[in-house]
């Protein structure tokens, strides 16, 4: 449910059937736009919001108006602010796991007032594990301009478009759906939706043909209820029309589907060949080696439990990617490297940051190399080798954060509660629980002598008695 841009790069792969596969070209329609007829377009309105009325989700963010005619200024506020989170956070990620994240948030902030106090660093973790964090970052943004300029939510599609991070799709949702605006909404449901339905075959995510596409949605918005249809198109894509294993059977538009109809006259065609898959762009391959770092014998400095000792956490720039978060002292290595290189590297880190020198400042108790682990973002698939260093400062830990405020990068010594509850990135959680898991092994390898020399005394007592 992103906001449609044209990704730099794609292009798109050939149809399954290419022969098939009839186009606005192929039928010599000069503009998608035109393609629905007034009496298609009165249909799927009148069928798809009946069906939408019968079967939507029950999603907390679907909150109902009793009257929505009379709906209060306030609550059209608080309906929109909902849409807009909620829209965020479905962005990439499955509704599943964000109805738990949207209760979360709406607890702690229920309406944008609330969330325009909050800190960045509260956002961030409470967006912990949902990935994307510039959207969460701009929502919170967002909220404090709104609220800062005292003229009640933006209300329609061109005001909110002026609201950092709301694109033409949230816009859209929110204009329509909070505030009843007859304007569309494309996400890629809807743009799977309408491919099939009109069997287009134009490369979805060529910037002409989206535009097209938005077009299309907005012959076909319901004047009366243009929120609820727009939900209804999202919703069939969601549920019913989905990529791989559309149930047509139950489709509420099925008389009306192109698509389908050129597959019942042609087995070879299937209506899965709508819209057009497009090439993936291909990864970059980075590199980065991870090494935590946990010092012990740091009684008195930090707050919670020291048995385990503390951890330093460095912040990421602000900007790029994950710009701002927390994470393990990281080092980028621009190629894959060996365990000596990686050392040498991590090493010269320590020192540069933290002046932290393995062989002169610290006395190293452990220093393993735990493995490694692939973490793919969009565009880039990054190789993370991770190293445990436990150890003792020579000259105490007092020494150590008096150097904190003078270096350029920013980080900070926790213990392990606080690390829990930091609401740490995906692939900095991947990190810790390895750790974790490796330190959980190694306890239980070296106890086994000790078990067996005990239930060894045990069996020679018991023999001897
Ligand atoms: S009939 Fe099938 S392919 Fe056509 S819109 Fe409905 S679910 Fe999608």
């Amino acid at each position: 449910m992103e906001d449609l841009k044209e990704p730099k790069g794609k292009r798109a792969a050939q149809p399954r059937k290419k022969r098939k596969l009839i186009s606005k070209d192929d039928e010599g329609i000069s503009d998608i736009e035109d393609i629905f007829s007034d009496q298609e377009t009165h249909k799927i309105r009148e069928s798809l919001l009946e069906w939408y009325d019968h079967n939507q989700r029950d999603l907390p963010w679907r909150t109902k108006e009793t009257n929505p005619l009379q709906a209060e200024d306030e609550d059209k506020e608080k309906r929109a602010y909902g849409v807009w989170v909620s829209e965020v956070m479905l962005q990439q990620t499955r509704v599943q796991t964000v109805i738990d994240y949207y209760n979360r948030w709406v607890l702690k902030w229920p309406t944008l007032q609330h969330l325009a106090l909050a800190s960045l660093e509260e956002v961030n973790e409470m967006w912990a594990g949902l990935g994307y964090y510039r959207r969460a970052r701009f929502l919170l943004e967002g909220a404090k301009l709104i609220t800062s300029k005292g003229d009640g939510f933006p209300n329609t599609v061109s005001s909110l478009r002026k609201v950092p991070g709301i694109g033409d799709y949230t816009a859209g949702a929110i204009a329509s759906i909070a505030f009843k605006e007859v304007v569309p909404v494309v996400d890629g449901n809807v743009i799977r939706v309408l491919a099939r339905l009109k069997a287009i075959s134009a490369n979805p995510k060529d910037s002409i043909t989206v535009k097209n596409f938005w077009k299309l949605a907005a012959q076909l918005v319901d004047p009366c209820r243009p929120g609820d249809f727009n939900q209804s198109l999202m919703e069939l894509g969601a549920t019913v029309c989905t990529p791989s294993n559309p149930s047509c059977t139950q489709c509420p538009v099925l008389s009306h589907c192109r698509a389908l109809s050129i597959s019942n006259q042609d087995k070879s065609v299937l209506v899965t060949d709508y819209p057009t898959k497009v090439v993936k762009v291909k990864q970059r391959h980075e590199f980065s080696a991870v090494c935590v770092v946990e010092i012990l014998g740091t009684e008195g400095l930090i707050e919670g439990d020291q048995s385990d000792g503390g951890f330093l956490l460095v912040k990421r720039p602000e900007n790029g990617l994950l710009a701002g978060l927390w994470e393990f002292p990281t080092v980028n290595l621009g190629k894959a490297a060996d365990l000596t290189t990686r050392r040498k590297e991590i090493d010269h880190f320590l020192k540069q940051v933290f002046r932290l020198d393995p062989q002169r400042t610290c006395s190293m108790v452990q220093r393993e190399d735990i493995g490694e682990f692939v973490h793919i973002f969009t565009h880039i698939r990054l190789k993370v080798y991770v190293e445990l260093l436990v150890m003792h400062l020579k000259g105490g830990m007092s020494e150590l954060l008096s150097k904190n405020k003078k270096g350029a990068t920013t980080w900070k010594y926790v213990d392990k509660q606080a690390l829990s509850n930091l609401g740490l990135t995906s692939g900095v959680k991947k990190v810790y629980t390895m750790v974790e898991k490796f330190k959980l092994s190694k306890s239980s390898t070296d106890s086994a002598p000790a078990k067996r020399r005990k239930k060894f005394e045990e069996t020679k007592s018991a023999s001897i008695n």
